[in-house]
């Protein structure tokens, strides 16, 4: 055979699959940059095609599984006092990593002062396009927290299993398990239902995965098709501002918080998620990421008993990438019409991204329409929220990419430091990359 023959198909079979997943996404880039000069309409149609049906796919199992494992976890901590315990350190963790997300989006946001003579570019002649997105965010302005917080309590729990609301779904199968392990032995065929559901859907997930690399192939290049890299000029001082905060987030927040709180090895656990991190960035939904998020963990070590609770609440709860980028966006917008910034209202700014964030979906876009929330009260026109709002959507597709990431990243992190804490950690998994468990056992 032909030496390039043979290091192709070494290529296509021998890497790993989170390479594959790695290439997609830098072809998915390179595709897209090709595609915005020289857009085709039948590839675009394949390639949103492609992208829709690997989302679709991943979805497909996204409540069944958020169920069982949580009816899996909660039965199998038990008793009520270590449940307790958990839940409040998962809280103080959760909430740590988010405080300090804001802080770092403000401090950066203030430094850089990225919207400084940026009205020039946000015009609200873009927002003719988007008219439908923007009247959707102003009307999220008006409900009031109170309303918001009333929401994550089911009228009827087959409502919103059929409508896909994960938060009430989360509520509703928290209570539930916590009755069932109250209740004892008689829980067991229940439980065992479930433990049944869990594994097909973890099995469903691993065959979904092999199409995991064209999926964020196809994603990306229709991300990136829609504004090239000119627009990346215009506004790249607010994006540099962004990926700075975000990456600090990855390599330093999140390294100490390890250190401080656990001994897990960051390396070896981003290793462990790194195909989690690449679907997170290419779907932009840490809902769709969550199947493969729990299997990441658990397959290198993370027991069940914790992932299955810490991260289906992570992935609905806890949006640290999507708190950072609230600060600084309506920061910038700030700078960019002038509005003056005193302590109190950037520390009020800081406190709303953190209700706004925790009550996003972890679905594409949802960090855009709790803003309203963070931008109520900031004294800006009804035209200059238009454009501004404008202005976030046109570039929304790539930061979403980027803080879905990063919320992604936390969830794992604070369920790798819980399980070390509470010794539910293999560390010969975690620390031998070349091996690892079956998570249907
Ligand atoms: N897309 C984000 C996520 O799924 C939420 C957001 O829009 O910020 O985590």
């Amino acid at each position: 055979m032909k030496l390039y023959m043979q290091v192709l198909i070494a290529l296509g079979l021998g890497l790993k699959r989170n390479w594959h997943i790695f290439l997609g996404l830098v072809l998915g880039v390179i595709a897209g940059i090709f595609l915005h000069q020289y857009p085709h309409p039948v590839v675009m149609m394949a390639f949103t095609f492609i992208g829709q049906l690997f989302i679709r796919l991943i979805q497909m199992v996204v409540i069944p599984l958020v169920i069982s494992a949580i009816v899996i976890g909660i039965t199998s901590i038990g008793d009520s006092k270590q449940l307790g315990k958990l839940g409040t350190k998962m809280v103080f963790y959760y909430a740590i990593i988010t405080v300090v997300a804001v802080i770092i989006g403000a401090v950066l946001a203030l430094v850089f002062k990225p919207g400084l003579g940026a009205a020039a570019y946000i015009n609200s002649d873009v927002a003719t396009g988007i008219q439908a997105q923007v009247a959707t965010t102003i009307e999220a302005q008006k409900g009031n927290l109170l309303n918001i917080i009333l929401g994550f309590i089911p009228k009827n729990p087959l409502a919103s299993i059929t409508s896909g609301d994960m938060v009430p779904i989360i509520v509703f199968a928290v209570i539930f398990s916590v009755a069932l392990a109250r209740v004892g032995e008689i829980n067991r065929p229940f439980v065992s239902f479930f433990e049944s559901v869990f594994a097909a859907t973890m099995k469903i997930t691993d065959w979904i995965m092999c199409f995991a690399a064209p999926g964020v192939f196809a994603l990306t290049a229709v991300a990136v098709s829609a504004f090239g890299i000119d627009i990346f000029m215009s506004i790249s001082k607010y994006l540099g501002v962004l990926a700075l905060g975000f990456g600090i987030q990855l390599f330093v927040v999140y390294p100490v918080f390890l250190k401080i709180f656990s001994k897990v090895p960051v390396w070896m656990l981003y290793a462990a998620i790194a195909e989690a991190m690449m679907v997170a960035f290419g779907t932009a939904s840490s809902s769709a990421t969550l199947p493969l998020t729990i299997a990441c963990c658990e397959k290198r070590g993370i027991s069940h008993k914790v992932t299955s609770f810490v991260i289906p609440l992570g992935a609905t709860l806890n949006m640290d990438g999507t708190a950072l980028l609230q600060v600084v966006a309506v920061i910038f917008l700030a700078q960019a019409y002038g509005v003056a910034l005193t302590p109190f209202i950037i520390v009020q700014i800081a406190f709303l991204a953190i209700i706004a964030s925790s009550t996003s979906a972890g679905i594409p876009g949802a960090g855009l329409i709790t803003i309203a929330l963070v931008l109520n009260g900031m004294g800006l026109s009804p035209e200059q929220l238009i454009a501004g709002f404008a202005f976030l959507f046109a570039i929304e597709r790539i930061t979403d990419m980027m803080r879905t990431l990063v919320n992604v990243t936390s969830d794992a992190v604070v369920a790798a430091a819980i399980a070390d804490n509470e010794n539910e950690i293999n560390y010969d998994l975690l620390n031998n990359p070349n091996d690892y468990n079956d998570v249907i056992n």
